[in-house]
């Protein structure tokens, strides 16, 4: 047998949050699955929804080849565009779509000849102050474009940084910022993220950009834990798991593992589990983070190391040697463990590697 460290990938579930997060906003959604699927794989989950997607979203051009490299014919837009000019041949070659999001952007476009017109998604900075054209340069940049004939279509695009947040009142704000520099345009408009998606029907529009939720993960950070989990409307796409490798019982005040940090309370029965920061769980999670065992919810005692962690036991009678370690997935919330480390599910999704990646589809369709 082989090392037991696994990520199992339920594409079914995939699927199941893609449906979802079309149905709750309406109209078109863009699959977001730059960094490689958020760490699920990006060809295999592109693949699992390629009949029904309306497109897919990416950070770069390398991942976009990625996924026609592996056969996926529909659109494709890259998040952040061209990071230079060389790269436009090749994205008219591919059929990519692009992000517009910086003045020097538009002037390339502007400037250069197209064998063939252009989708461009043109990035508006309504408040979150990153990437964007600025309200008052939106206009006419959208105007200059508009009829060029490099350009065959423009969707009109901004960002939330908040929509996590639902008693913030900036996601209103960027909305209405938004809507005042582009009013009277007749264009097809994108403001939902995954956030949005859940919590801020205001900002529909004809396409929304869902990500996180596609993976399971509900990103809304003032709601109950995991409420639109366990709600049974998303389902979790990942279950990272292991195995117990051995077992002890150490006695009232001594210690387990690296720095001593855990020191019994009581007779306590040490699981091992083959998992460690080097598959991605993370190396700060503090004793009480939650796993399961064999089903059981349990929790995690001692310093996480590269190769291993250790796991209470000791109200688990029925574990033994091989016990299955659930890390996160149906039990333990990946939302979760990201709270008991101060991060957010989409890292510790990103951080996955080592392990076995296995791809399950139970639904036909
Ligand atoms: C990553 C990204 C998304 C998806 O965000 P989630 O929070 O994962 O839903 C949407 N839009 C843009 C521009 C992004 O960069």
């Amino acid at each position: 047998m082989s090392r037991p460290t696994v990520a199992n990938i339920r594409l079914d579930a995939f699927r199941h949050n893609y449906r979802l997060a079309k149905e709750i906003h309406g109209g078109r959604a863009l699959a977001v699955i730059k960094a490689n699927a958020y760490g699920h794989g990006a060809v295999q989950c592109a693949r699992a929804i390629e009949d029904q997607a309306d497109g897919f979203a990416v950070a770069s051009i390398e991942e976009a080849l990625v996924l026609r490299e592996a056969g996926i014919a529909g659109p494709i837009l890259l998040l952040e565009g061209f990071f230079e000019v060389a790269e436009i041949p090749e994205i008219e070659d591919n059929n990519l779509w692009i992000v517009v999001h910086h003045s020097w952007q538009v002037a390339a476009i502007l400037a250069t000849k197209l064998a063939k017109p252009l989708t461009i998604w043109l990035k508006m900075d309504s408040g979150m102050h990153r990437v964007g054209l600025a309200p008052d340069e939106y206009r006419m940049a959208y105007e200059s474009l508009m009829r060029h004939p490099n350009i065959l279509q423009i969707v009109m695009m901004s960002h939330f940084a908040c929509a996590d947040e639902l008693v913030s009142i900036h996601p209103l704000q960027q909305i209405k910022t938004f809507r005042a520099a582009t009013a009277g345009i007749d264009a097809p408009v994108s403001l939902s993220n995954s956030a949005a998606v859940l919590g801020w029907p205001i900002s529909y529009a004809d396409w929304a950009r869902p990500g996180i939720m596609l993976y399971g993960a509900d990103p809304i950070i003032d709601r109950e834990s995991g409420a639109d989990v366990s709600g049974q409307r998303l389902r979790p796409v990942m279950q990272f798991g292991s195995a117990v490798i051995s077992l002890r019982t150490i006695s009232k005040g001594e210690p387990v593992g690296y720095g001593c940090t855990f020191v019994a309370e009581r007779a306590t029965r040490v699981g091992v589990v083959a998992c460690g920061y080097a598959d991605g769980y993370p190396r700060v999670a503090p004793t009480g983070t939650p796993v399961a065992v064999d089903g059981k919810l349990t929790r995690l005692i001692g310093r996480v190391s590269m190769d291993m962690l250790t796991v209470d036991l000791t109200d688990l009678p029925d574990a033994n040697l091989g016990s299955h370690v659930e890390l996160w997935g149906d039990q333990v919330l990946v939302g979760d463990v990201a709270s008991c480390v101060g991060t957010i599910a989409y890292e510790l999704l990103c951080n996955v590697k080592r392990a076995r990646f296995q791809y399950s589809d139970t639904s036909t369709q």
